[in-house]
């Protein structure tokens, strides 16, 4: 019987310090796993270089020349972690039957795609890398990550706890992921929403390997109120909330002016005045901020703009 292809899909951005061990490593545990017969001989490492501007690319392109087992998609411009994911995503759905997508910094455990892919042979389709502990992150990192995982929950978007985007998705997932067709993406958002069998393995999370992070607080809240506002209307309604509390205020107010009106001490209520109408000027701003952000995300979808455009590619 023919053994299921399987790609690993490595999203790479200026990530010339960790490749070397990178494939290393990828090989070592795709050679185990052919060799104990979980996967086909067939089954690639692919790389999906991310508009780098160092040499990257360079490298990707020296290790699929000396390796059978490496291939490469080169994206024509730097599109961001997720897009270039989804790049790899459809670039390996063509020729594999099970896609493994990890960070090319070994931050999370490599060995335990053996155990992926078993849980893939009991019949599930999409299985996620969960971490155990995130000692080796910064206190910021960790509970700042902790704290969006909690409000995503509260605005009742789906997504699994301590997972990031390591995890295997079969062919027919990814295909369905595929039918995804926005532009704001958040992948860890859409997968649950694919359906189909599902299942975690756990693994400890490891310091990057070589290099430094490329996400910086500012990528990080980026990520954070994409992930929020292409998911979940509830930011919408607490506006609508806030908006009757404030009527309501307001009336309070009145009946307070009219009181004092009434008996000849308008000019003690100024204060109260002022600071009402900066406390209501201030929640409206707020309030069409958030409806703006919503407004930007039509207008991004409706533009309908190709995610990436792929430059060149190596398949072997
Ligand atoms: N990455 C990418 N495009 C970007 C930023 C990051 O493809 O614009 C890749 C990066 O090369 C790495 C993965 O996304 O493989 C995760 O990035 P990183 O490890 O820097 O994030 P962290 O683990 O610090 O959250
Ligand atoms: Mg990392």
């Amino acid at each position: 019987m023919k053994k299921d292809v399987l790609y690993i899909v490595v999203p790479c951005y200026n990530e010339q310090e960790v490749l070397p061990i990178t494939t290393e490593r990828l090989r070592e545990q795709l050679k185990t796993m052919i060799d104990a017969q979980l996967v086909g001989e067939e089954s690639r490492i692919l790389y999906v270089n991310d508009g780098s501007i160092d040499s990257t690319w360079q490298i990707i392109e020296e290790h699929a020349r000396e390796h059978k087992d490496v291939c490469g998609v080169k994206l024509a411009g730097n599109v961001g972690h997720q897009n270039a994911l989804m790049a790899g995503l459809e670039a390996a759905c063509e020729r594999a039957d099970i896609i493994i997508s990890i960070d090319a910094d070994l931050q999370d455990d490599v060995k335990v795609m053996t155990e992926m892919v078993e849980k893939y042979h009991q019949g599930c389709d999409i299985v996620y890398g969960v971490r155990r502990e995130r000692k080796t992150d910064t206190w910021f990192k960790r509970n700042s990550a902790l704290a969006f995982y909690k409000l995503m929950r509260r605005l009742g978007v789906k997504s699994i706890y301590n997972h990031a985007d390591y995890r295997l998705m079969s062919r027919r997932a990814v295909q369905q992921l595929m039918n995804y067709r926005e532009r704001n993406l958040f992948l860890r958002g859409i997968v649950p929403l694919v359906g189909y069998r599902t299942d975690s393995v756990y693994y400890d999370r490891t310091e990057r390997m070589a290099g430094e992070s490329k996400y910086p607080l500012s990528k990080m809240l980026n990520f954070a109120v994409n992930g929020i506002t292409s998911f979940s209307i509830k930011p919408v309604r607490m506006v609508l909330t806030l908006g009757i509390l404030f009527t309501l205020i307001a009336l309070g107010i009145l009946i307070y002016v009219l009181i004092a009106y009434f008996s000849g001490r308008t000019v003690s209520g100024w204060a109260s005045l002022i600071l009402s109408l900066w406390f209501i000027g201030g929640c409206v701003l707020i309030g069409l901020g958030i409806v703006g952000e919503y407004i930007g995300k039509i207008y991004i979808e409706v533009k309908d703009r190709p995610r990436y455009n792929v430059e060149k590619e190596i398949m072997q």
